[in-house]
Parts: structure tokens; C-alpha cells; sequence
């Protein structure tokens, strides 16, 4: 009973005691979610479901809190959650390797109290925006990059949604992602503790903070953006097209390293083995087979294929190339 006591004295037994009812999932475990998460379990939340698509890399060592250089090429679910159980037996932790698509949303993000940001894209925000809407639960929207950073929550109907502030995503071109722009581990890691602090007065009964905060670490610079009034047609009519939309092959550049990543929707279900056998035929080297992955040298591309169909491809090689690859090799 004594774990909790400092925490009990500032909330209060009563708030202090809903976090132990509180169902949480987090979504991405990079660096913002290293930071989210210990504080939730530290914190005594009832469960937490923690969902990432990656395996854990050498570059992600400089921020990702969560992981040590044992954990190397470990899913992050799998290795956040030996460590997270680490810190808090008492939580419940369930560990997810899937990635947030339109066809996965609905299953893994449905039945919590409150979903939090921990990604690094738009594509899963908007996601995340969408269900929100739908089923009416709480987000946190949580975003770093260089030395900034911004923190938001949002509820739906009860506040404006993403889409009131900024209707869609901005083309992929325009922004910068970690690795055009580099980020700064402690940056992430004040913006990882502000959301982190905006969880608990959400989970505890408390009004968040409503504007949208955005830091500049490095600058000195801070600005509170206050929410437009009037709330945009796809909240109010309860409108969900990112959750609407299908595709079926997607190719998109590996943040932070060198390399694409392949995903399909609605995922499909590899069959691991046949590929073994396979693709030892065609390269003439081994590949090795996990239960979670297939995995081996396609000339100078080091290629991850996951059974929901999912493929990493690291390598000097474009989206298209990557498409075409996969297509050939895998189909689709
Ligand atoms: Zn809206």
C-alpha cells in the first residue's frame, strides 16, 4: 500500500484510487512513449496495452529510454514490456506488435478510457482523431521533433478534435520527420512528462489543460494555442474517413534510418515458412525464421517480414523500388 502513498497525499485516496481501474493503451513506444509509459505504470494505472510496429534499432538508443543495447532488434512492445513489468508488477501490460492502419484501428484502440499519442506520423494520428470521435474516448496528442515539441488533449464532442484545428494531414512532403530534422532526447522527454501529467488528471477526473502547448526547448520559445470555437463537420457529424479508407500496398521511408517499410491493408496473413523456402531459393543464402518474422539478405538490402504482412527493407532504396519487391516477391 506504501507504493503509492506520495502520489495519494497531493491527488487525494479517491483519484489516486481510479487510477487503479484505469484501462490505457499507448500507441508507439519511440521516444515519447518511453517516457508515457513508465509513468503510467509507476503511477499504478489498472492496465495498459502497448502497441508498436518496430523492432528495436542501435539509433534509437540516444532517446528511447525504455530499451538498453540488450534489447537490440527486439520487437519494442516485447522489450518495453519485460522492462515497464520491471517497475510495476501490479499493471497490467499487454504488449501488441501491429501497426495502426485503417483496418487495425478499430480492434486495437476500442475499449479504453484513454489513448495516447506516442507515434512519430499523422497517418496514426488522424487515425487515433478518428476513433476518438467515434466511440467518444480521450486523447492526447503528443508530438516532438529537433528541440520542440507540442502536447494537446483532446476529447470529442467535449472539445474541438484534431481535424478542427487543421482539417487534414499535411502532405508528406512538407513535414520534417526525425530524421531531416534530427530530435533531441531530453526535448522528447519534457513533451513525453507533460502528456504523461495530462493522462493523469484525465484518468483522475480532472479538466486538462485545454490549449494546444508548443515548445521550443532550444529557442526559449513557448505559445499556447488556443482551439478554434466552432467545431469542424467530421466531429460534430461524427464523420471518419481516415478509419473509412483502404489500401492495399503502402511504401513509406523508415524514419531515422536508412531503409522503407511496406505495410497492407487489411493485413494479410503471411505464411512465414513457404517464404523461407523461397526465398532461400532465390538468394541462395539462409534466412531465419522466428516465430514473429522472416528475416534475411536480399543482395545489399536486409529485409524483415512480419506474418501480418508488414515488411522493413533497410538498404539504399526507394518506396517504389521497395513496392515493386515486395510485389514480385511476396505479392500482394
Ligand atoms: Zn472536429
Amino acid at each position: 500500500m506504501d507504493r503509492y502513498r506520495k502520489q495519494r497525499i497531493y491527488l487525494g485516496a479517491e483519484a489516486d484510487a481510479r487510477l487503479r481501474t484505469a484501462r490505457v493503451v499507448l500507441v508507439g513506444l519511440g521516444a515519447t512513449g518511453s517516457v508515457i509509459a513508465p509513468w503510467l505504470v509507476r503511477a499504478g494505472v489498472g492496465h495498459l496495452t502497448i502497441i508498436d510496429r518496430d523492432i528495436v534499432e542501435e539509433s534509437n538508443l540516444q532517446r528511447q529510454l525504455l530499451y538498453g543495447e540488450n534489447d537490440l532488434l527486439r520487437p519494442k512492445a516485447e522489450a518495453a514490456a519485460a522492462r515497464l513489468r520491471e517497475a510495476n508488477s501490479e499493471v497490467e501490460i499487454r504488449p501488441v506488435i501491429a501497426d495502426l492502419t485503417s483496418g487495425t484501428a478499430r480492434e486495437l484502440l476500442t475499449g479504453f478510457d484513454l489513448i495516447l499519442d506516442g507515434t512519430d506520423n499523422f497517418e496514426a494520428r488522424y487515425l487515433i482523431n478518428d476513433i476518438a470521435i467515434l466511440t467518444g474516448t480521450p486523447w492526447i496528442y503528443a508530438g516532438a521533433l529537433g528541440a520542440e515539441g507540442m502536447v494537446w488533449p483532446i476529447h470529442p464532442p467535449h472539445t474541438p478534435c484534431l481535424r478542427c484545428l487543421m482539417e487534414d494531414p499535411p502532405a508528406s512532403g512538407d513535414v520534417d520527420t526525425c530524421d531531416s530534422a534530427g530530435v533531441l532526447g531530453p526535448a522528447v522527454g519534457v513533451i513525453g512528462s507533460w502528456a504523461a501529467l495530462e493522462a493523469l488528471k484525465v484518468l483522475t477526473g480532472k479538466a486538462p489543460h485545454t490549449e494546444l502547448a508548443r515548445f521550443d526547448f532550444w529557442r526559449n520559445e513557448r505559445q499556447f494555442i488556443q482551439p478554434p470555437r466552432t467545431r469542424c463537420h467530421f466531429c460534430s457529424e461524427k464523420i471518419t474517413e481516415f478509419l473509412d479508407a483502404r489500401w492495399s500496398l503502402r511504401a513509406s521511408r523508415l524514419c531515422g534510418l536508412d531503409g522503407i517499410q511496406i505495410r497492407v491493408n487489411p493485413p494479410s496473413r503471411l505464411d512465414l515458412e513457404a517464404l523461407l523456402t523461397r526465398f532461400e531459393a532465390r538468394t541462395g543464402q539462409p534466412w531465419k525464421l522466428s516465430t514473429l518474422a522472416l528475416s534475411g539478405q536480399e543482395g545489399a538490402w536486409r529485409v524483415v517480414l512480419f506474418r501480418d504482412g508488414r515488411a522493413l527493407i533497410h538498404g539504399d532504396l526507394s518506396p517504389e523500388k521497395a513496392r515493386a519487391w515486395y510485389s514480385e516477391t511476396v505479392g500482394c
